[in-house]
């Protein structure tokens, strides 16, 4: 299993960045998982877009799924019909992408698991302004973790049951993290990880702060665009 960071930034991208949006690859199956600004642009490095089984949305705010909008035209223009799963909410954004004749809509729920060819995922509600879903994916293997947005929470227990490699909403700087903020702090993704079979992945970068010192102190690694990651047994090996 592969791990490709399209993106990682949010909830704005810096200069040349895009916002949150990973390719997971297996041997069968391509899914995209989010499609924040920049996704689709960083997206063909690797593949066509024609070419992915799914796409997960797990929340619809904005730095999540802007790209589903220009995704739209292009399965309109290729008569591309994809499969995408997401929360079903009352809100314009949901009707945006529902409204698209071109898109199988498919809603997820807490405790769903799903078949995606050889990629069997089960999303996990998690706290978040809107509603969230962690996502555990595993091809039989390897087991992938993605927290999406979230503070931390019971949850993350079961979704990251036998994970080998937690990609984690953890990247808030902890001095500035307050009871509201709606991210992990890095510490507290550092302490969750604490004598966990899992590697933890940082992601969900702002542009606003340098993290690098914290992170490197917390011995947390942080996720990059146009990292890709190899998902091996209690880790991964970065390309
Ligand atoms: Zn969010």
């Amino acid at each position: 299993m592969k791990l490709y960071i399209l993106g990682c930034m949010g909830p704005y991208p810096e200069k040349d960045r895009a916002l949150s949006s990973y390719l997971v690859e297996t041997d069968e199956s391509k899914v995209l998982v989010d499609c924040g600004s920049g996704a689709l642009a960083n997206l063909q490095k690797y593949i066509e877009i024609k070419e992915l089984d799914g796409l997960i949305l797990s929340h619809l705010h904005g730095d999540h799924m802007a790209d589903v909008l220009s995704l739209r035209y292009y399965c309109a223009s290729h008569n591309v019909r994809l499969n995408v799963y997401l929360p079903n909410e009352d809100s314009c954004e949901y009707r945006l992408i529902a409204g698209t004749p071109f898109f199988n809509i498919v809603h997820i729920q807490d405790s769903k698991t799903i078949k995606i060819k050889d990629q069997e995922i089960t999303f996990v509600e998690m706290i978040h302004p809107k509603q969230t879903f962690g996502i555990r994916v595993t091809d039989g293997l390897v087991t992938l973790s993605y927290t999406g947005d979230t503070v931390l929470n019971p949850n993350l227990d079961i979704l990251t049951e036998g994970a080998d490699v937690v990609l984690a909403d953890c990247s808030y700087p902890t001095e500035l993290h307050t009871p509201q903020t709606p991210h992990m702090s890095l510490y507290q993704g550092a302490k969750y990880a604490e004598n966990k079979p899992f590697k933890l992945l940082v992601t969900h970068i702002k542009p606003e702060y340098d993290i690098t010192d914290e992170a490197t102190q917390l011995g947390l690694e942080c996720v990059n665009q146009g990292d890709i990651y190899t998902i091996k047994h209690n880790g991964c090996i970065k390309e």
